[in-house]
C-alpha cells in the first residue's frame, strides 16, 4: 500500500510554509490598504463553470482539470472539478449573491490552493497557491492601473525585482479585425507553425502570439496594438499613463496574450527579473464579458492572480528564517514557574520566546538554545530566584552576565530592536 504523497503535490514544512505565509500576509495588507475585502469560495466547482469561462479550448480546461468523481457516476458538465484558477468561482459567487444587480461595484481578494494536472517541475506543481484580486463594476482604465500598482506595492515590500509586461487585446468591436489578420497571417505561414499552433489557428488564432516554440516567427505576426479601436486605444493609453505616474516600470508587449479566453482590453504579466525556468509570477487583465457569459448582468470586471509559490522562489529565503529572541532555561521546579512568568512578560513585549524542556540539564538546554539559533539564553535556577536576577547569555557573542529580573525584558527588547523592524518579523 502506497501512502506517500501524490506526484506534483507538496508538503511544506517550516521555512517553506512560512515564505508562503509571509507573502500572503503582505498581500493581505496591500489589499486592505486598497479597501479590497476578502472572498472565500469553494475549491470544488462544476466543470461547466470553467468550460464556459476559462475556455473549452484552453489548456487549463482541456488538459489540466482534476475531475472529482464520486464512485461510479459518469462524467458530465455538472461534475465537480478542483478549481484550476480563482476568477470563475469568484464571478459565480458574485452573481449568485445577486451583486451584479443590486450592488455591482465590488472589490475582492482571494487566497488559496489551485489544482492543475501538469508536468511537475521547479515552480510548477499540481497544487499551488494563488493570491488574486477582482474588481467588478469598474470599466475605467484606472481600475486596471490600480491592480498593477497593487502588485508593484507588494513587489516593493518584498524587495523584489519584477518586470511588468502589458498589452491590450481590444474588445468585441476591434478584436474581430485582429483575429482576422492573425488568421490570415497564420494561414500564410502554415508550414512554419508548430504543432500546437496548427490547432490554435482555427480554434483561437490570438493564441498564435503565445507560441513559446518559435518566438522569432511570431515577431512578424500582426500586432495587437495596431488593431485597437479608438476607445480601446484611449483606454490602453490611460492605463500606461497612470502606471508611469505611479512609478511602475513596465514594457508594452504587443505579443502578450493570455491562455484564458475571457480577457478583453488590458492584459498583463509579471515576470521575475531572475532567469529561472518558471518566470511568470503573476498575470491578469480585464474580463468585461465574463459576468454576462456566466449568466449575470453586463458588469465590467478586471483582476489578477499571483503565483505565491513562484514569488516565494524569487525571495531570498534566509531573510525570513525565524530565530527566537530568547530561549528560557530553567533549573528546578520553582525556576520553571519563574521562567514561565518571565516568558509571558516577554511575549507581551512582542518578543519571540521558546521555553525549553525542564527535564534536560543546563548543558543540554544550552545546546538546544544554540540549535534554535536563539539570540539569548536566559538561565534561571534557585539561586537566581533568591537574588531576583537572571543569567543573560548572549549566544552570538558567547558572553554571559547577570541582569536584574526587573530589567531583563527591557534589556532584550532594546537589544533586539533592530531585528523587530526587519523582514524576519513576518506574520
Ligand atoms: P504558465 O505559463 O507558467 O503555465 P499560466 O499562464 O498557466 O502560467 P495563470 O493561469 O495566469 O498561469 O496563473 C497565474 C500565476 O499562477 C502564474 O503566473 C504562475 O505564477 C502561477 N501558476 C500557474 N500555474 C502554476 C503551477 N502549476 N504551479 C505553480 N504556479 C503556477
Ligand atoms: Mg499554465
Amino acid at each position: 500500500m502506497q501512502l506517500s504523497k501524490l506526484r506534483g503535490f507538496r508538503d511544506l514544512l517550516g521555512l517553506d510554509a512560512r515564505l508562503l505565509g509571509v507573502i500572503e500576509a503582505r498581500a493581505r495588507q496591500v489589499a486592505r490598504r486598497h479597501n479590497v475585502s476578502e472572498i472565500r469560495v469553494p475549491a470544488l466547482e462544476r466543470l461547466n463553470l470553467y468550460a464556459r469561462s476559462t475556455g473549452e479550448t484552453s489548456d487549463i480546461v482541456e488538459k489540466q482539470l482534476y475531475v472529482v468523481q464520486r464512485s461510479s457516476e459518469s462524467l458530465g458538465g455538472d461534475d465537480p472539478v478542483l478549481r484550476p484558477e480563482g476568477t470563475p468561482g469568484v464571478v459565480r459567487a458574485y452573481i449568485e449573491a445577486g451583486l451584479d444587480r443590486i450592488d455591482p461595484e465590488q472589490r475582492y481578494f482571494y487566497c488559496g490552493p489551485m489544482f492543475r494536472y501538469e508536468r511537475p517541475q521547479k515552480g510548477r506543481y499540481r497544487e499551488f497557491y494563488q493570491f488574486g484580486v477582482e474588481f467588478f463594476g469598474r470599466a475605467d482604465a484606472a481600475a486596471d492601473a490600480e491592480l498593477i500598482v497593487m502588485i508593484d506595492e507588494l513587489r516593493r515590500e518584498l524587495k523584489l525585482e519584477l518586470n511588468f509586461e502589458i498589452n491590450s487585446l481590444g474588445d468585441a468591436r476591434c478584436r474581430p479585425a485582429l483575429r482576422g489578420a492573425l488568421l490570415e497571417w497564420g494561414r500564410a505561414h502554415l508550414p512554419q507553425l508548430c504543432q500546437d499552433c496548427h490547432q490554435r489557428l482555427e480554434r483561437n488564432p490570438l493564441r498564435l502570439l503565445d507560441c513559446k516554440i518559435d518566438v522569432k516567427l511570431t515577431e512578424s505576426a500582426p500586432k495587437t496594438v495596431d488593431y485597437l479601436c479608438d476607445e480601446c486605444r484611449a483606454h490602453f493609453q490611460t492605463v500606461c499613463e497612470l502606471l508611469a505616474d505611479a512609478g511602475v516600470r513596465y514594457n508594452i508587449n504587443p505579443r502578450l496574450v493570455r491562455g484564458l479566453d475571457y480577457y478583453s482590453r488590458t492584459a498583463f504579466e509579471v515576470v521575475s527579473a531572475g532567469v529561472g525556468a518558471q518566470s511568470a509570477i503573476a498575470a491578469g487583465g480585464r474580463y468585461d464579458g465574463l459576468v454576462e457569459t456566466l449568466g449575470g448582468a453586463a458588469v465590467a470586471g478586471t483582476g489578477f492572480a499571483i503565483g505565491v509559490d513562484r514569488l516565494a522562489l524569487a525571495l531570498d529565503a534566509a531573510r525570513f528564517e525565524v530565530r527566537p529572541d530568547a530561549a528560557l532555561i530553567s533549573l528546578g521546579d520553582a525556576a520553571l514557574r519563574a521562567a514561565m512568568r518571565l516568558a509571558g512578560e516577554m511575549r507581551i513585549a512582542g518578543l519571540c520566546v521558546e521555553s525549553l524542556s525542564p527535564e534536560r540539564g543546563l548543558k543540554a538546554q544550552l545546546r538546544r538554545a544554540d540549535k534554535l539559533k536563539a539570540r539569548f539564553a536566559l538561565i534561571i535556577g534557585d539561586d537566581e530566584i533568591a537574588r531576583d536576577v537572571v543569567q543573560l547569555r548572549d549566544l552570538k557573542r558567547s558572553v554571559q552576565q547577570e541582569v536584574s529580573r526587573a530589567e531583563v525584558v527591557n534589556r532584550i527588547v532594546a537589544d533586539t530592536a533592530t531585528a523587530l523592524g526587519s523582514p524576519t518579523e513576518g506574520p
